[in-house]
């Protein structure tokens, strides 16, 4: 175990913004901060630097009381050299040992992780995974992609070549429509934000059956999965089809990870939770209903609860269990 005084800082690198925080031993977030990413390894590399430091200051602390830093990136990537390969998000990457810049920037151990699988484990170890009768749990990332974060037995699971819980990639529809990843038929296709509001345009522009969908595409030319939530919260048919739908394929997904992993707990996190019940309670009624009949389900399907603060909080839970193993075995 960790004393108390040692304090961590957990940086979470995103396409737009960084978010930095100090993180005390037991989870606890003290002070954070947010700032612009800017482009380019260089330039990203000195604002985690300065996101770090303006973290230590918002929580009127010193540098000195610093053990370690977590670092949550978009991958791939490798967290055992510490080498983010390349990322969609972070245009002009290439092979960047991110790791050992910032460590030896700020001068203290460090510590890569993916950012999906940070997040995974901030709401494991600090949010709602926390009570320590969850020795298992999987999250679910429902935003632009499909993200994942699998810990077993209270470590995230990476895999043979550091691509395990791509489970937006499971293929849930065989010859189903094309992914992004060259697949057809992914989880990520039927389930994505992104891809629901997608789904919703291309429904509308099918036929010319009533919708008060149509209105939204009509002023903004686009519809978001947020626009599917509301109008099918307010009962418009088309709207609560496309939402049911997006919801049973997430629940079969539930059914799938179940039977793998025999998680305790699955969380439906990313964007698409800020729908809350709407989405979780559709998700449950349709993993009941899928689910086998030769046991009763034991597993919790819900919501996370730390916000956009679980890849903070994950990346430092990281450092903190790479510290406890080397000055504590
Ligand atoms: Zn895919």
């Amino acid at each position: 175990m960790t004393s108390s005084k040692e304090l961590f800082i957990g940086l979470d690198l995103g396409g737009t913004n960084i978010k930095a925080g100090v993180v005390s031993h037991d989870g606890k977030l003290l002070g954070r901060v947010h700032i612009s990413t800017g482009h380019g390894p260089d330039v990203v590399t000195a604002n985690l630097i300065k996101a770090a430091q303006s973290a230590v200051k918002r929580s009127k602390i010193n540098m000195n009381a610093i053990a370690a830093v977590g670092i949550a990136s978009p991958g791939p990537l490798s967290t055992a050299s510490g080498i983010v390969y390349r990322s969609a998000n972070l245009p002009g990457w290439s092979n960047v040992p991110l790791r050992d810049r910032i460590a030896s920037s700020l001068g203290k151990p460090a510590t890569l992780e993916n950012d999906a699988k940070a997040a995974a484990y901030g709401e494991f170890w600090a949010g709602v995974g926390r009570n320590k009768s969850v020795r298992s749990m999987v999250m679910l990332t429902l935003g632009t992609g499909v993200g994942g974060g699998i810990i077993l037995n209270g470590r995230l699971v990476h895999g043979a070549t550091e691509s395990a819980a791509e489970i937006g990639h499971t293929i849930i529809v065989p010859g189903g429509d094309p992914c992004g990843c060259g697949q057809r038929g992914c989880l990520e296709v039927y389930t994505s934000a992104h891809r629901t509001g997608e789904r919703a345009v291309a429904k509308l522009k099918a036929d010319d059956t009533a919708s008060s969908l149509r209105a939204v595409l009509k002023k903004h030319g686009t519809v978001s999965a947020r626009d599917v939530a509301e109008h099918a919260s307010a009962g418009d048919r088309i709207a609560r089809e496309l939402w049911d739908t997006m919801c049973r394929y997430l629940g079969i997904g539930c059914v799938n990870i179940t039977h793998m992993i025999d998680p305790d707990m699955i969380v439906l996190a990313g964007g698409m939770a800020a729908a809350g019940n709407q989405l979780l309670r559709p998700v449950q009624r349709h993993f009941a209903k899928q689910y086998w009949r030769m046991a009763p389900p034991q597993v919790t399907i819900t919501l996370p609860c730390l916000g956009g603060d679980a890849g903070i909080i994950g990346a430092a839970g990281v450092a903190i269990q790479q510290w406890q193993a080397v000055h504590h075995n």
